[in-house]
């Protein structure tokens, strides 16, 4: 690769809200610097950032220094903040934190600690004070988190790639990195084309793992894709706002809640379920190469022999709308199966470890001129412009420019 046959300084693989943040970050930073992103779809925020519950989180539930509670509370108020500059569809909410069994009581009080040491607004509440806010919710007690929101994060992907200034190639699925450490990479597309830039950023979510490899950087961790599925409320007049229940600090997932969404839709979900295709949005959605990927890793039987008690109650809330229903009674007691209507469901890039550890933390590793982010799961669409920041100085220090 001669010096001059660079298409771009930084090339970003992903255009998910990460991925766009990550562009939008760099040139704001480095005006000058030439950005290509190549996204494999139509168009930007097609696979997580587009399929998610679209809850701007404050940051109650992250141990305190973690880069997930750094960014969740700083990247919450940024979020508000670009989406009211742009005028995106967004709101300042506020969420209730819900326990039904006496056994969650020391979870919620350790939240309020937790929540005040990440220097969140909390407000305890007894079982009473819970109709304050939603009066069909029944619970023993429950915590009020007042910085808890709701945007359009497709919209924020769209504006960041607008606003960015950078290529954004669709259609462009990367399929062959070349990486010369002395020179840059060379990537080769599904439509035979070759771009060529001095740095690689590798934001691709649910395929992160393999775009590394392609690099030639071993990621140490693989993807491992648990799909979260959803209903809709046929009656969302039940629920005025954001409810959950108390999480199981075991899971880096925070269990089925009920969200209305900027559209005024209340959304009932996600639960955490095995999928059998990274982008394997039901159970019908099989992809061989894949799935032999995920049980050929040993981490993935670590986590089955740990956790097949709660695996189990999932599938079996999965495939029975009945036993999902009874779940969501315990927080609403209000509703039906009839109030679920089947909606469209998400998927999430679960980092997993060799022995098993599901990776709780943001995980951004560097290689020879490539930055790859490894675990960008929840909260990361609300933590998206501190990430993209953070990606961008690493990506600018290994281009020289930083
Ligand atoms: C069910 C669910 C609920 C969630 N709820 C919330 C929430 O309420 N609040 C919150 O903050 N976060 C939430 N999250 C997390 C949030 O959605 C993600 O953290 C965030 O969207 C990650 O963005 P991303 O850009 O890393 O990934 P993605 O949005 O998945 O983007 C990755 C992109 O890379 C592209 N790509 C992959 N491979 C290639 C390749 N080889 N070549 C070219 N392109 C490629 C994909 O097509 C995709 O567009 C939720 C996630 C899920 C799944």
């Amino acid at each position: 690769m001669r010096a001059g046959a660079y298409d771009c300084d930084v090339l970003v693989v992903g255009g998910g809200i990460v991925g766009l943040s990550v562009a939008y970050a760099i040139t704001r930073a480095a005006p000058g610097t030439r950005v290509t992103v190549l996204e494999k779809e139509a168009g930007p925020a097609r696979h997580q950032t587009g399929r998610n519950s679209g809850v701007i989180h404050s940051g109650v539930y992250y141990r305190p220094g973690s880069l997930k509670a750094r960014y969740a509370v700083r990247g919450a108020a940024e979020m508000v903040k670009f989406c009211a500059e742009y005028d995106i569809a967004h709101a300042v909410t506020g969420k209730l934190i819900v326990a039904t069994e006496r056994s969650e009581l020391p979870r919620l009080h350790a939240l309020v600690q937790r929540g005040r040491e990440n220097g969140i607004p909390v407000r305890e509440l007894v079982a009473a004070q819970i109709a304050e806010y939603e009066p069909e919710v029944r619970g023993l007690a429950a915590i009020h988190v007042g910085t808890t929101g709701v945007c359009d994060f497709v919209a924020v992907a769209r504006q960041l790639a607008e606003a960015s200034g950078a290529e954004i190639r669709y259609g462009a699925q990367v399929l062959q990195v070349d990486r010369r450490p002395e020179l840059g990479v060379a990537v080769r597309t599904a439509d035979g084309a070759v771009v060529r830039g001095r740095v690689l950023v590798n934001c691709a979510g649910l395929y992160c793992d393999e775009v590394a490899r392609m690099t030639g950087d071993d990621p140490g961790m693989r993807i491992i894709p648990f799909r979260g599925e959803y209903y809709e409320l046929a009656r969302p007049e039940l629920v005025r706002g954001l409810v959950y229940p108390v999480p199981d600090p075991a899971f880096p997932f925070l269990g089925v809640h009920l969200t209305r969404g900027i559209d005024g839709g209340v959304h009932v979900g996600p639960n955490a379920v095995p999928a059998l295709a990274r982008e394997g949005y039901g159970w019908g959605v099989v992809r061989p190469r894949e799935l032999a990927r995920t049980l050929t890793w040993p981490g993935a039987w670590r986590i089955a022999g740990r956790h097949w008690r709660y695996g189990g109650g999932e599938l079996w809330r999965s495939v029975s709308k009945a036993a999902f229903t009874e779940a969501v009674r315990r927080l609403l007691p209000a509703v039906t199966e009839e109030d679920l209507v089947p909606a469209a469901a998400g998927v999430r890039a679960q980092a997993v470890l060799r022995d098993g550890t599901l990776v709780d933390d943001f995980l951004i590793h560097e290689g020879a001129r490539a930055v790859h982010v490894l675990n960008a799961p929840s909260p990361a669409a609300t933590a998206s412009l501190p990430i993209g920041r953070e990606v961008a100085r690493r990506a600018l220090i290994a281009l020289g420019r930083a």
